[in-house]
């Protein structure tokens, strides 16, 4: 392969001062521990840029893995030469050599940012254009609609050609923005909530709550599953799964049965806060969207959302749910999420749960259970266990440049 390096470009520009060295220095890591399995690569990170040597590793193997690591928009394969006009023209011809099909219309975008290069862009886009066009047959130029664009950037650190650009993730390095606790039900919406947080630079943990025996063993391997595929984002990730049963059946047991969904989603939100604070999250992720269904009215939000006081993230909030599975399928959750194993929550919901929820009638509820509730919720929160998840690999994932993310 002609082109031996590969150009990635950097999201989020609007990144400044100290926060930059961060953001470089964690995008570097990110970008090492998802390619790690590739061990002829090198890096080169200069000037503000990241450059990445394949020396023999295939570039489509590398693109596929590059395409999902948050915080870069785009990549380019690249061939990289000296800032000298007869290396530069080669680089151009072979980089134009290697399209296949071979195109029929072309143009040069020379860029130079480099002012030390004696000639200009101008200049550089004929002496580069009449090099390759007097040595391919049939090609020619069109300045608005060419087949292909051919890339000459000119810097300090030397030229790179290329005429490829992979669209990427984009966000933020993973860890940039903090740590937050991820509500993750086996349902089709939290994994895409959990997977949009961690493109905008937050690790997650991700907390489950499971009632078995009227959840099933298999519906916890669900979730363990849709955890996996969450880490091959992020490398690892903990699962915490709670043992839910007493405290479901309490609330139950409470008379307010349209009010059992509102009383169990503020029992789960009061034992994540919990967790959240013994492993240092700042903030809650729910995979809530509004007017989805009964408990994700604006009042159910409401009343639910006052039983926590760390702030709750809810990244669908405004999504069809169209577009939710759209990004579901993406990230190869939604197989997983439609699988039919029951979740804790339907098996006691009620007929006809509230939409407009009283908060003076709920928090009479909760205190009715008095200090039961607190022994119940605590009780929970040592039974957790945690399991330490790790990514698995996807035989069905998209392949690099297939689609653009948003
Ligand atoms: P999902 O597809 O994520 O299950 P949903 O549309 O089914 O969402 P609900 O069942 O009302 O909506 O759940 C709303 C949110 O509450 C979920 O997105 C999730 O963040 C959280 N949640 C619900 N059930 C559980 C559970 N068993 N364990 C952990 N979080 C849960
Ligand atoms: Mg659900």
């Amino acid at each position: 392969m002609t082109e031996d390096w590969i150009i990635v470009r950097f999201g989020e520009i609007t990144v400044k001062g100290r926060n930059r060295t961060r953001f470089e220095e964690l995008m570097l890591a990110r970008v090492k521990e998802a390619l790690a399995a590739f061990r002829r690569l090198t890096y080169d990170k200069s000037y503000g840029r990241l450059y990445i040597r394949l020396n023999g590793e295939s570039f489509d193997k590398v693109a596929d893995r590059l395409k999902d690591v948050f915080g870069i928009v785009s990549f380019s394969p690249a061939m990289r030469t000296a800032n000298e006009l007869a290396a530069i023209r080669e680089a151009a011809l072979s980089v134009m050599r290697a399209v296949d099909p071979p195109p029929r219309t072309f143009k040069v975008s020379v860029k130079r940012a480099y002012k030390g290069f004696p000639h200009d862009s101008r200049e550089m886009n004929h002496l580069v254009g009449a090099h390759v066009l007097r040595n391919t047959p049939n090609l020619k130029v069109d300045v608005h609609q060419p087949e292909v664009e051919l890339k000459v950037e000119i810097r300090e650190e030397g030229t790179f050609v290329h005429c490829r650009t992979v669209p990427a993730a984009g966000g933020f390095p993973l860890g940039m923005n903090g740590k937050a606790m991820l509500l993750l039900s086996g349902g089709i919406d939290s994994p895409v909530a959990g997977w949009m947080m961690m493109r905008k630079g937050l690790e997650l943990e991700a907390v489950h709550f499971h009632s078995y025996p009227y959840t099933s063993e298999q519906s916890k391997e669900k979730v363990i599953t849709l955890a996996q595929r969450l880490a091959y984002y992020g490398g690892r990730m903990k699962l915490h799964v709670v043992p839910f049963t007493e405290l479901q059946t309490r609330l139950a047991r409470t008379g307010y049965e349209h009010l059992m969904v509102t009383l169990m989603r503020r029992a789960m939100l009061r034992i994540a806060e919990r967790l959240a604070e013994k492993s240092g999250a700042l903030a809650l992720v729910t995979g809530e969207s509004l007017g989805q269904v009964a408990s994700q009215t604006l009042a159910s939000i409401n009343v639910i959302g006052r039983a926590a006081t760390l702030p709750i993230l809810r990244p669908l909030v405004a999504m069809d749910k169209l577009d939710i599975i759209r990004v579901a399928e993406r990230i190869g959750t939604y197989e997983t999420s439609i699988l039919p194993y029951e979740d804790c929550c339907t098996l006691f919901v009620p007929n006809s749960p509230a939409t407009n929820p009283n908060l003076h009638i709920v928090e009479r509820a909760e205190r009715r259970l008095g200090e039961e509730m607190e022994r119940l919720i605590q009780e929970a929160v040592t039974g957790t266990e945690t399991i330490e998840v790790t990514e698995t690999e996807r035989s069905d994932a998209p392949r690099a440049g297939e689609e653009r993310w948003f």
